[in-house]
Parts: structure tokens; sequence; C-alpha cells
């Protein structure tokens, strides 16, 4: 049997319909707009695009949205300074600074400069180990997206084997701490770039999560029979998107699986919207 397709598309939109309410009740409180700002440096096509895709989902929900733009020539000292500018801005709430940035930029020291309190993405060291302590200030935005999808479609994780394909900052480190938080309870592997017999260890996954940014890593004969299949992977072939799983082998072998696009990715704006409405209350 087919796989059931787990349509993250569906799903967003419900809880940014449900967010859209919670910023309206907000407002009507307090007269506060979440406001989210994003700066970009230079012009990466695919920066540009996820931005506005974030401003769209703002405005769709309610929530105030700018972006900041500097040229790829921008100095550390310069994006620096705008962060800190930003910091002190009492009408915005949460900074999302878009990576890539440019090489001569430490991202790490842009990154570290963002008032943790308007960390909306959940990459400042303090939102990090508030998180692995298990009273995160923001739920990081792909990981906490997976979550949700878990949740909305009843997976169950407690006592489950579920492996993380990727050990980034923004994705396979964060994914793994949320699924192992009490609560969540699943038990969990991370593979990465040295792990042996990746294979073997993908067969023994309940839950499978991929995020190694390699179009279709996972074939068919690394899935268990009824594995519940994530794929996070954004992958561009040709003009289409594809994620890191070879997702025909897959659906005829998973219980369920996300597709690329429309899976995991609208969730990850979603919850981002979600972390600038806490941001706004804090
Ligand atoms: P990343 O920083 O490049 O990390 C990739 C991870 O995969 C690393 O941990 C790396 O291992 C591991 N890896 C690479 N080759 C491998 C191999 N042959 N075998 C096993 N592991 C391997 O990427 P990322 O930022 O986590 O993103 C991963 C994917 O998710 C990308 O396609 C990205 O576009 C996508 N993404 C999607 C969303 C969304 O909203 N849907 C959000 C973020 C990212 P090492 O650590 O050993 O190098």
């Amino acid at each position: 049997m087919a796989a059931v397709v787990i349509d993250g598309k569906i799903i967003a939109e419900q809880f940014r319909t449900e967010l859209a309410k919670e910023v309206r009740q907000l407002a009507a409180a307090t007269d506060v707009v979440p406001h989210l700002v994003a700066v970009l440096v230079g012009h990466d096509p695919a920066s540009e695009v996820y931005v506005r895709n974030k401003e769209r989902a703002c405005q769709k929900a309610g929530l105030k949205s700018s972006v900041h733009r500097l040229p790829e020539s921008a100095t550390q000292q310069e994006l620096l300074r705008l962060v800190r500018d930003l910091n002190q801005n009492g009408s915005v709430h949460g900074i999302l600074v878009q990576l890539p940035l440019p090489r001569h930029i430490d991202a790490v020291k842009i990154l570290d400069a963002v008032l943790p309190a308007k960390d909306v993405d959940c990459f400042h060291p303090e939102n990090v180990g508030l998180l692995l302590q298990g009273r995160p200030r923001f739920l990081p935005c792909t990981p906490a997206g997976v979550m949700k999808l878990l949740e909305f479609c009843r997976i169950e994780t407690a006592g489950r084997h579920a492996v993380v394909l990727g050990r980034s900052d923004i994705v396979g480190k964060p994914m793994a701490a949320l699924l192992m938080q009490k609560g969540v309870d699943a038990t969990v592997t991370v593979c990465h770039s040295r792990t042996r017999e990746i294979a073997a260890v993908c067969r023994q996954a309940d839950i499978l999560i991929a995020a190694v940014g390699i179009a279709e890593f996972v074939k068919g004969d690394m899935i268990k029979p009824e594995a519940v299949v994530i794929d996070v992977g954004i992958n561009r072939r040709g003009d289409r998107l594809v994620g890191d799983v070879d997702y025909n082998a897959a659906s005829g072998i998973a219980s369920a699986i996300t597709p690329v696009p429309g899976g995991v990715g609208p969730m990850t704006i979603a919850m981002l919207l979600r972390n600038t409405l806490t941001a706004a209350t804090l």
C-alpha cells in the first residue's frame, strides 16, 4: 500500500489560521502587532525567494514584516551595527538574518549578536541551551515544524527509534534535541558523513528524518517497512526541487512520508511566525 502523504501545506495553513486568531487577540488586548524583520545581504536568488515567502506568510497571518537589505559588499561592522540597532528598536520583536551571508562576514559573530529575546530562528547559544534543557524560549523552526507534522498526524514517538540524518546546527542537532525531550521520548540516533553502515542504521528507524542536502540520498532499501519518513532536504535538480529521499521508492515502503516541496518547508515558515508572536509577548 502506498504511504500516506503528510501534506505540510494544508497543516501549515491550519496552523497559520490559528496563529492569525492569536495575533488578532493580542492586538485587541495590547495594541501590539508582532513585527518580524528580515536582514538580507546581497542577492542570493534562493534567499530572495525565502524572504519573500516569509513576508507573504507574515502578511497573511496579520504580522508586520519588513526587510533590511544590505549590498553584497557590506562589511561585518555595518551588519553588526544594523543588528544592534534592531536589538534596541522596541517596535521590532523578531530578527531574522537570512543565511548564507557573504563569505567575508563571520556568520557566527552576527548570529550571536542578535538579542536572545528577538532570536526567532533559535540560533543563539542561550536559546539552544534552553532548548537542550527542556525549557525553550523559542523552538528551532524546521525541527519544530517536523514535530508539528508528527503531532498533527498522531505519529507515536515514545519509545520509537528515530534516526536523524545530518548534524547541522540548523536542522540535525536541534531535531535530535526535540525528539529526545521528555514527553516526546524517542530513542534517537544521529548520523553524519562519518557514520559507518549508514543504510543499516537507517533500516532500524521507525521514524527516519533526512537532512543531508544530497538529492535522493535515502534509497528504498534504506527504509524499514512501515517507517515514517520525513524529508527535510531541498535540492535543485534542473528546474524542479527534490528532497533527500527517493520519494517514489520510499512511498512504496513507508507508512507515511512528506513530499518535497510541500512537506516540511511550509511548516518551517509557520514556526517562524509562531516564534515572532512569542517574542512579541516576552
Ligand atoms: P548542512 O549544514 O549541509 O548539513 C548536512 C549534514 O548532512 C551534515 O551534518 C553532514 O555531515 C551530513 N552529510 C553530508 N553528506 C553525508 C553523507 N554522505 N552521509 C551522511 N551524512 C552526510 O545542511 P542543513 O542546513 O542541515 O540542511 C540539510 C538539507 O535540508 C538541505 O537540503 C537544506 O536545503 C534543507 N533544509 C530545508 C529546510 C526546510 O525548511 N525544509 C530548512 C533548512 C534546511 P557532517 O556534519 O559530517 O559534514
